[in-house]
């Protein structure tokens, strides 16, 4: 590549010396293994398969039938499930293909807000889901920063919902699916969980499962699962659990193929098999022995760095975290989201600036941080680095001048040259 184009290879090249040598909190971010970005890389990137394995609109398909067909019992195994789809672009194209699969245009859905910690595909006015569909919300409590069941069953009751969406991007505590399909079953709505940010830590059974209890769930496969960027929909075993009546069908297989025709053909085309053994290799690396105690070690990293931030007065949205992230109020350290992204980038320290509940600044600018420690631990870094990597961004958010930037720079450098990105 460095022959033929040199510029695209001078920039991957700098993009791989800026992951390697800063610390990266994005939450949503991780780092996947050598295998995963082999496969990514692959030849499989030259075939089209439009349709599902068995059932394809090209020739020359058997190979790649062979690797979706894995994709999808490591996916099954991995989340106890009955159905998967493992083909779906990302994860917002997971949601826009269960919308097509149980809704009609015009239909009302109820999701976490977007400034309290929702996603865009949740029925944000901005997306698709707020365009399509009737959209309503439900958010946390001011004083605490939670959510409360008992309100927002009294907001389901109220919209009547078709389906109502379960999950977030920037939520740092368990939710409660069991709750949220009580609330689901009153109102007769299709509860789907979106999974995206915590299926790791839900795989491995550290995080209440969605399973069981959503009728439908969809997840990103690049966040904590440590795949390659993708999505993914999940039913589950339960077969007790009867679908609500607003399903345009009552039973498994007949949703399972409404779900396939919602991704095909209904919101792609040819599914990318590269990315698809990409995700059969993250799913056996999650169903290892090890990705458990890497999954131990995210929200114990995660637990320890909040507890730091809030023992130097740190406002943390809800008081801590049950998960791998955290929302940091920034207002009474004289900081916006904006200027603390930007002032950690230069010490080469990632994050993202992030709306918190009730925030009086706009979207571009907002009043928080989220940050996350899946891709951290993923290098091997552990409690004692999460303190000190709080003292760093405490030190460098306190102070501001130029001289203890660089000083930070090199404290960052010195941290992550002894974690190399990959070590399998
Ligand atoms: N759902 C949630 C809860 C998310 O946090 C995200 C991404 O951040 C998505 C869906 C969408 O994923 P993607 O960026 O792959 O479309």
């Amino acid at each position: 590549m460095a022959q033929v184009d040199q510029e695209i290879f001078d920039l991957i090249e700098k993009e791989r010396i800026r992951q390697t040598k800063g610390i990266e909190l994005i939450a949503s971010e991780n780092y996947v293994s050598n295998d995963v970005l082999e496969a990514a890389g692959s030849i499989l990137t030259n075939k089209y398969a439009e349709g599902y394995p068995g059932k394809r609109y090209y020739g020359g398909c058997e190979v790649v039938d062979e690797i979706e067909n894995i994709a999808i019992e490591r996916a099954k195994t991995l989340f106890n499930a009955e159905y998967v789809n493992v083909q779906p672009h990302s994860g917002s194209q997971a949601n826009t293909a269960v919308y097509h699969a149980c809704l009609n245009p015009g239909d009302k859905i109820l999701g976490f807000d977007l400034s309290h910690g929702g996603h865009l595909t949740h029925g944000s006015p901005v997306n698709f889901s707020g365009k399509l569909y009737k959209n309503s919300f439900y958010g946390v409590e001011k004083e605490t920063g939670l959510l409360n069941y008992d309100k927002i069953e009294e907001i389901a009751v109220c919209e009547k919902p078709k389906m109502i969406i379960a999950g977030a991007s920037a939520y740092s505590r368990e939710i409660d699916y069991k709750r949220f399909r009580e609330i689901a079953d009153k109102v007769n709505a299709v509860l789907l969980a979106d999974i995206a940010h915590p299926a790791g830590l839900i795989a491995k059974g550290i995080l209440m499962d969605a399973v069981p209890y959503a009728h439908i769930c969809t997840t990103t496969t690049h966040k904590t699962l440590r795949g390659p960027r993708g999505g993914l929909i999940i039913m589950g075993k339960d077969f007790e659990n009867p679908f609500g009546q607003k399903l345009k069908n009552g039973n498994l297989k007949k949703m399972s193929s409404l779900l396939n025709s919602g991704v095909f053909p209904g919101n792609q085309g040819g599914p990318l098999e590269h990315i698809i053994a990409a995700k059969a290799i993250a799913f056996k690396e999650a169903l290892s022995d090890d990705f458990l105690n890497y999954m131990v070690q995210v929200k114990k990293n995660a637990k320890v760095m909040a507890e730091e931030f809030v023992r130097r007065d740190y406002h943390l949205i809800s008081g801590g975290t049950d998960n791998h992230m955290m929302l940091i109020d920034l207002r009474n350290k004289n900081i916006t989201g904006k200027e603390a992204e930007e002032l950690l980038g230069k010490i080469h320290i990632t994050v993202n600036k992030n709306m918190v509940p009730f925030d009086t600044e706009s979207p571009f600018v907002t009043s928080g941080i989220r940050i996350g420690t899946a891709a951290i631990t993923s290098r091997g870094l552990k409690e004692n680095e999460m303190i000190k990597i709080v003292d760093i961004i405490d030190r460098c958010i306190q102070d501001k001048p130029q001289v203890l930037l660089e000083k930070l720079s090199d404290d960052v450098f010195n941290l992550t040259a002894g974690y190399p990105l990959f070590q399998n």
